[in-house]
């Protein structure tokens, strides 16, 4: 027979806390509380399976469960010598979810059960107290008729508000036995008015009634999206704990609290929390009345306070993590309700895991499992202040998108490029609002505190370049509707009309956009940070490079602790010049006037006015990575992506470049494609015109060759970007050696640099071994290989990727592919291709550049199938640090457990 109902009480549990999976985190703790000795109220726990079971079929029970409920009952009436309903001294329960991982208020709870029309006689005899055993059955009626049948708290809370309202008293606390009995009356009325039917007095019913709501709250849709969010996948379900009622609210001699062994929001070792004289649980949740301070209980009641502490380092030692515990003092008698291990800042993350190891609590290795890579994410960008009013941000509340890049922002709408850079440069802070961004906007965006589109994904354009500088991102946002003539940003949904040049808010960690100027604070990086990453130095075999475009990304990548570029994106630097802004504009017509041109004479021409920019670029980057490898993409994108497709700019371009503006318009006509990501992009440019090719190659080697006089000591890894073919990628990797050797040989000078590819394309990892004849290095680029493997559009899928993933509709995934590497489908390629190609050349040096690089359980893939780096974008070369690191951990963890078995 399948067992589905544990056990706990009387210092003996069917478990303990290392059965999270099948008793939740709360019946896993109550169990293991329960055996070391600290007093918990018995009581059972009804697993998680059987919750998984409910929803598997058709939302109905396993045959045996009503056997193993009454069973158990009887067990804790023994346990406990009362009896549910018993009109003399009543046995009540209070019925509790708890899933695996803690999901904090997600879920459904409900006190005091037991109690009817009888037992609460019996519980105000027993107790000698009637005001209480009324106001816990009304406490108890009001819970059931809103989380157990689903109707209105407001109904409720008005009939409240009338009762005091007409006794003239203000306080729950100040109202008489008479008052909650006349409530209790009114409730009910209610209740048989909403449900067509009296409300159950027989206790078995009600505590069906109650699991049920608890297992039905599993899939509510708070609960589902808190899921979503915190990417919590893979559970069966909740568990639902039953246990006997401990009343913190029996009079000042009892009370209720919440407290943590360490500080939740600095880490430091010093007993946190709140307690609240003559009340229960929820009270202090309802934050109607206000808590005191720990320390206050200590002396209040310094018994059961020093009982108290002595919980706290019997559990922080046996658990070895600082837990979060929840008590209720009743007439004086301390009980436990609750331990689990605590939610945290992220710089607390960090200072209880170096303090714990120093303490010799734990080890550096399990220190360094403890760090989630938002911890790392969360600690380094601007965060909207925790003192703004919960309910007032709430309000301002416009839309919800795809959270690309964490971080707040602060700033003017501006909803065209141009403009940001103007105002920027009058001193504004503007958020750039675009439907979508292209790589004419990158100055723009540049210069913004924050972008906002109103489509695209986690890879769109947008969102990799503001990845790669940190900068806060919001795309996809649901039903932001942008005008650019009437300069209107209007969302229907919630009725309202932004200008530009109003003040918005963007919080870029959880997607929100708020409306008005909302104050932020940028944490310091705490010391625990920096030791801990050293820690993870010490442990990792993957090297960790950067994605970066200028000087200025590179140094900040090297202060996060890259070790080399693994890919600069050279197109970048033709639409930007981040040293010397103001000449930008020379660099945008030297590429435009190269695309326009009709002939290779023109072009070149053209090309040669690009050369010292990108030279200079190259020079500061080089000098930048002093000594580390650099790997250089040649151009990629399609050409269309640099003209304007404005008319007004078209006009503008031509009379700059001294041609017809017919001739604007037929070439960028001509370039025109109906499927630019499957299109002439890629090293197909070179084909075509290798005379850029030629450029690139020749900015590259003579910026080496001059940083090599200086003194500084390159590495240059010239990419090839989109390979499909070993002969299309020796035609280029040739004529990149031509140029590359005549100018080092006239240098007479040795500069060693490599020669390889991107793999992009499923054809390219397929014949992987074909084209690592010719290709000294892989690249995997992930964007695309994600985008070509499944057949999904990586700029226009986020319109129905949440779909894919959201448990409640397809499910399809359990996380955006373009974020964390598909290891199954485009992993399987990858595997592939780096077999494939080490065959044939043993030495070929792997590494992955898509934003997987920067994704912790992608980095951990990347370990697992052999690469020798990862590369990510500057601010998430910390988190590919930390993952790298993990997964030694992990792995040698999985190696002990095999030998075990
Ligand atoms: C890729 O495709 O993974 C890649 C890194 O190149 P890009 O994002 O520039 O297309
Ligand atoms: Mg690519």
């Amino acid at each position: 027979m399948t067992k589905w109902v544990y056990f706990f009480g009387a210092g003996k549990a069917e478990g303990d806390g290392t059965w999270r999976d099948l008793l939740g985190g709360k019946g896993a703790g109550l169990a293991e509380m329960t055996k070391i000795g600290l007093p918990v109220p018995a009581g059972f726990t009804i697993s998680t399976d059987t919750c998984d079971y409910f929803y598997k079929n058709g939302k109905k029970y396993p045959a045996e469960l009503k056997k193993q409920m009454t069973e158990n009952v009887a067990k804790l009436e023994k346990v406990t010598q009362k009896k549910l309903g018993d009109p003399k001294n009543p046995l009540l329960v209070s019925v509790r979810s708890g899933s695996a991982r803690s999901m904090p208020g997600m879920m459904e709870t409900i006190l005091n059960l037991g109690l009817n029309d009888k037992s609460v006689v019996g519980l105000a005899t027993a107790t000698g107290n009637e005001r209480f055993a009324w106001d816990a059955y009304r406490r108890f009626v009001q819970m059931y008729s809103t989380v157990v049948m689903g109707m209105s708290k407001e109904d409720l809370e008005h009939r409240l508000r009338s009762m005091k309202d007409k006794l003239h008293i203000k306080e729950d606390t100040a109202v008489p036995a008479s008052g909650w009995k006349g409530l209790v009356a009114e409730y009910k009325a209610y209740f048989k008015e909403q449900a067509g039917q009296d409300f159950p007095e027989d206790p078995m019913e009600q505590l069906w009634g109650a699991v049920g709501a608890v297992f039905g709250s599993w899939m509510a849709e708070k609960a589902v999206t808190y899921r979503r969010v915190e990417k919590i996948t893979g559970l069966l379900g909740t568990g639902v704990n039953v246990q006997q009622m401990v009343f913190g609210n029996t009079g000042d001699n009892s009370g209720t609290g919440v407290c943590f062994t360490r500080d939740p929001s600095s880490g430091e070792k010093i007993f946190y929390g709140d307690y609240l004289t003559n009340a229960q649980g929820e009270d202090v949740v309802a934050g109607i009345r206000t808590p005191v301070h720990l320390t206050q209980l200590a002396k209040i009641m310094p018994k059961a306070y020093a009982q108290l502490e002595n919980v706290r380092v019997q559990l922080e030692k046996h658990y070895r993590d600082m837990q979060d515990m929840e008590f209720t003092v009743e007439d004086g008698k301390l009980y436990m309700l609750q331990t689990r291990t605590g939610k945290r800042t992220p710089a607390a993350t960090f200072k209880i895991a170096m303090d714990m190891t120093n303490e010799k609590l734990i080890t550096k290795e399990e220190a360094i499992l403890r760090i989630k890579p938002e911890d790392i994410e969360r600690l380094f960008y601007p965060v909207i202040d925790a003192k703004v009013d919960k309910k007032s941000l709430e309000s301002r509340i416009i839309a919800h998108g795809i959270n690309a890049v964490p971080g707040a922002a602060v700033g003017k709408i501006c909803l065209s490029a141009a403009d940001a850079e103007e105002w920027a440069k009058n001193g504004e802070k503007v958020i750039l609002v675009r439907r979508e961004t292209s790589p004419e906007d990158v100055a723009g965006m540049a210069v913004a505190q924050g972008i906002l589109t109103a489509t695209g994904g986690k890879t769109s354009h947008a969102a990799v370049v503001a990845r790669g500088w940190g900068k806060c991102c919001i795309v996809g946002a649901d039903g932001v509707d942008i005008d650019y003539k009437a300069k209107t940003v209007k969302v229907a949904k919630v009725g309202k009309t932004l200008k530009e040049g109003d003040w918005l808010t963007l919080d870029g960690s959880e997607g929100i956009v708020y409306s008005g100027e909302m104050p932020l604070v940028t944490p310091e990086l705490p010391k625990a940070y920096h030791v801990i990453m050293k820690w993870a130095d010490g442990i990792r075999k993957l090297r960790v490079r950067t994605n970066a475009d200028t000087p200025q990304d590179a140094r900040k990548a090297i202060e996060f602790g890259a070790e080399g570029i693994g890919l600069c994106r050279t197109e970048h630097m033709f639409f930007t010049d981040f040293e010397q802004p103001e000449k930008s504009h020379d660099r945008q017509l030297g590429i435009q006037e190269m695309i326009l041109a009709d002939n290779r004479e023109a072009r070149v021409k053209a090309l040669d006015k690009l050369l010292p920019f990108q030279r200079r670029d190259f020079v500061g980057i080089f000098t930048a990575m002093d000594g580390l490898p650099v790997t250089i993409r040649l151009v990629d994108p399609p050409l269309h992506e640099f003209v304007p497709h404005e008319h007004a700019k078209q006009v503008e371009l031509a009379k700059e470049l001294g041609i017809s503006v017919e001739t604007v318009e037929r070439r960028v006509a001509q370039l025109h494609e109906s499927n630019p990501m499957l299109g002439h992009r890629g090293c197909r440019l070179c084909i075509t015109y290798p005379e850029i090719l030629e450029m690139q190659v020749r900015a590259i080697i003579e910026a080496a060759i001059e940083c090599h006089k200086g003194r500084v000591k390159v590495l240059p890894e010239i990419m090839i970007p989109l390979t499909l073919d070993k002969k299309e990628l020796g035609i280029l990797t040739d004529a990149t050696r031509r140029v590359a050797d005549a100018l080092i040989k006239k240098a007479g000078i040795k500069l060693p640099y490599l020669v390889g590819t991107m793999i992009e394309l499923p054809r390219a990892a397929l014949l992987a071994g074909e084209i690592a004849e010719v290709a000294e290095f892989f690249s995997f680029g992930t964007n695309d290989l994600t985008q070509t493997t499944m057949g999904l559009s990586r700029d226009d899928a986020g319109r129905f990727l949440p779909d894919y993933v959201d448990e409640k509709k397809a499910g399809v995934f359990a996380g955006d592919p373009f974020q964390t590497l598909d290891q199954k489908g485009v992993g399987m390629l990858i595997r592939w291709g780096i077999e494939q190609g080490r065959k044939t050349n043993p030495k070929l040096k792997v590494g992955i550049c898509g934003e997987h690089g920067g994704d912790s359980d992608s980095v951990k893939f990347c370990h697992e199938i052999g690469m020798d780096y990862v590369s990510a974008s500057p601010f998430r070369v910390p988190i590919s640090r930390l993952a790298a690191a993990q997964v030694v951990v992990e792995d040698k963890r999985k190696a002990k457990e095999g030998k075990k078995k």
